[in-house]
């Protein structure tokens, strides 16, 4: 998740408007008077479920983001940073100033010019006999090779480092990269030594890392990069460089946890196989697959199947909002073993996956639930999942799942659920901070849509006299909406912004859109973000207005909000005079 999002989750809009001004609930909105305005009758509302707030007095709102900016009178950045902080949210070093991204690029060059040396000896040096034997026995083929570029590490103490300082690099750039090491007595000797060694890239192809096999008996068997500015295997997916491209177009990633899994499936023509590399998989690599489709498969090893990892697992549904699903491998074979047997039996796996849910009835269906011990131990093992939700609905639903697997009664669940949540918050030191609330983010496809319409075609700018900044109900998108009509050429429009929408600007420039009809597409969507801000505004004011009459507001007050109304709703009408007009009222181009 990304930052903007993460602090978004965190704060509580009616928590931050009531530091300055008081605020009164008023059915399901609260009402206070204006901070940006004196009056003597409150017209400032704030609306919890949407998180946005409108002042029917100066006519203005938006969100938490854009409350802070007007009131301290900051910008975007100034305002993420102040609500971060207040959330307890940590914003990464890399939305600071330019130094980083210079250093990971040095940390690219040179993994990048590692792998190619390891590539080299794998192809041919005498010494990577033993190496190239090891993958022909593997049924692997020299285009495998090449495009994973495997390679080989000689069982020498300083050949990587010989050959990278020849080259050119310091030594204190091998060491941040991980690729050699230094010994108690201060000696830098190669991390890598006699091993099969698997690139790992990132999605747009830096070589972030290193995966390593062992060719004899040493241990560890596998042996991965450290943690380094580029390489965090927690986030990483092996594979993902040369698998993109496939799981956006077949709307589909499978999820393995070998390298030679994923190579197998590759060679195979199963070209959405990523790998969690060893590991059961993370949030963080979730979060990364996201980014190209909603739909996941897990493949568990048959045994793997009820560890308490993989049961967690359940719980990334919260992040993806869509169905994960796994399958389960036949008893002691990994992927590898499943596909190279014959690839229909793979194909066949993965038409049959299983909701993840199932992965709770697996982790039962050990147990004899009619013995008091196993019953206890299945609710041992399960309630400490669900605790972890975030997502209140959800929590619900496995609880009832629980609740039917065990016998145990939700109400004797939700209780020692609330014990095991009790126990958890002593633990926890940065409550005061933190603010406790973690919300649902309410995203704007449109807004999304349009911006990156916008983005991707800048001729379009011609086309916005009509469109306006608060028709963007998400600060981040009016920003960025802003900043672009103010530029000159939008490849500088994010030297215009602040770094921490850097990352938003590039998946909105990345974003898959049709490449037809694009000006028809542009005045469609521009239509429904103005008819959402208007019935919006609708929706609030006729809210106003119910409470102005309920708690005897003045007349002054009435009127203003039913002439407002007026208003509106002349103006919506012209939105569907506009919509018949281009056609898109009744069905429109397919987004
Ligand atoms: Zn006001």
């Amino acid at each position: 998740m990304g930052v903007i999002d993460e602090v978004k989750q965190r704060t509580d809009i009616v928590e931050v408007v009531s530091q300055h001004t008081t605020l009164t609930k008023a059915g399901r909105t609260f009402k206070g008077l204006c901070p940006f305005h004196t009056e003597k009758h409150p017209s400032f509302f704030v609306y919890p479920e949407q998180q946005s707030w409108h002042c029917f007095g100066c006519n203005t709102g938006g969100d938490t983001f854009s409350f802070v900016m007007k009131k301290q009178n900051i910008d975007f950045g100034e305002a993420l940073r102040l609500l971060a902080q207040r959330a307890g949210v940590t914003i990464p070093s890399r939305f600071e100033p330019q130094a980083e991204e210079k250093e990971k690029e040095r940390l690219y060059q040179v993994n990048e010019a590692a792998a190619q040396y390891f590539h080299d000896l794998l192809l041919s040096s005498p010494a990577g006999k033993k190496a190239r034997d090891y993958v022909a026995s593997r049924g692997l083929s020299l285009e495998t090779i090449t495009n994973f570029q495997l390679g080989f590490s000689p069982n020498k103490w300083e050949a990587l480092k010989q050959h990278l300082l020849e080259i050119g690099y310091a030594e204190s750039v091998l060491l941040e990269a991980g690729l050699i090491v230094e010994t108690e007595e201060g000696k830098k000797h190669d991390r890598f030594r006699n091993r099969l060694m698997f690139p790992i890239h990132d999605i747009r192809g830096h070589t972030i890392g290193f995966g390593a096999r062992a060719l004899d008996d040493s241990l560890p068997k596998y042996l991965n990069s450290p943690q380094t500015p580029t390489f965090d295997k927690s986030r990483s997916l092996y594979g993902i460089n040369l698998a993109a491209q496939a799981i956006r177009q077949q709307e589909l990633a499978v999820i393995v946890e070998g390298y030679t899994d994923v190579i197998t499936a590759h060679q195979n023509g199963f070209d959405n196989v990523v790998a969690s590399m060893g590991t059961a998989v993370t949030e963080k690599q979730v979060i990364t697959l996201k980014r190209l489709t909603k739909n996941m498969v897990l493949s568990l090893d048959a045994d793997a199947a009820g560890e308490e990892a993989m049961l967690r697992c359940v719980d990334y549904e919260n992040i993806l909002d869509a169905e994960l699903k796994v399958i389960i491998l036949p008893k002691d074979k990994d992927p590898d073993d499943v596909i190279k047997e014959d690839t229909k039996n793979w194909q066949h796996l993965l038409e049959e996956a299983l909701p993840v849910e199932k992965t709770f009835d697996m982790a039962v269906a050990k147990l004899d639930l009619s013995t008091v011990r196993d019953k206890s131990l299945a609710v041992e093992r399960l309630l400490p999942i669900v605790a972890d939700f975030k997502d209140t609905i959800r929590r619900d639903h496995y609880l009832n799942k629980i609740a039917r697997l065990t016998g145990v009664s939700y109400q004797r669940l939700e209780s020692v659920l609330s014990g095991i949540k009790s126990g958890r918050r002593v633990r926890e030191p940065r409550q005061e901070v933190a603010a406790p609330v973690v919300r649902p983010i309410l995203a704007e496809p449109i807004e999304e849509y349009c911006l990156a319409l916008l983005l991707q075609h800048p001729e379009l700018k011609a086309q916005c006299p009509g469109l306006l900044p608060e028709y963007f109900a998400d600060t981040q998108n009016r920003e960025i909406f802003v900043a672009y009509m103010k530029v000159k050429d939008v490849k500088s429009i994010k030297k215009a912004l602040d770094s921490a929408l850097h990352e938003y600007i590039d998946s909105l420039m990345k974003k898959d859109l049709p490449d037809t009809q694009i000006e028809k597409r542009f005045v469609e969507c521009s239509l429904r973000l103005q008819e959402k801000f208007l019935r919006s505004l609708e929706a609030k004011n006729a809210e106003a207005l119910a409470l102005a009459a309920e708690s005897g507001g003045t007349a002054a007050e009435q009127a203003m909000l039913e002439e407002l109304g007026t208003e509106i709703s002349d103006q919506l009408k012209e939105v569907f005079a506009q919509k018949r007009q281009t056609g898109s009222g009744a069905k429109g181009v397919e987004k």
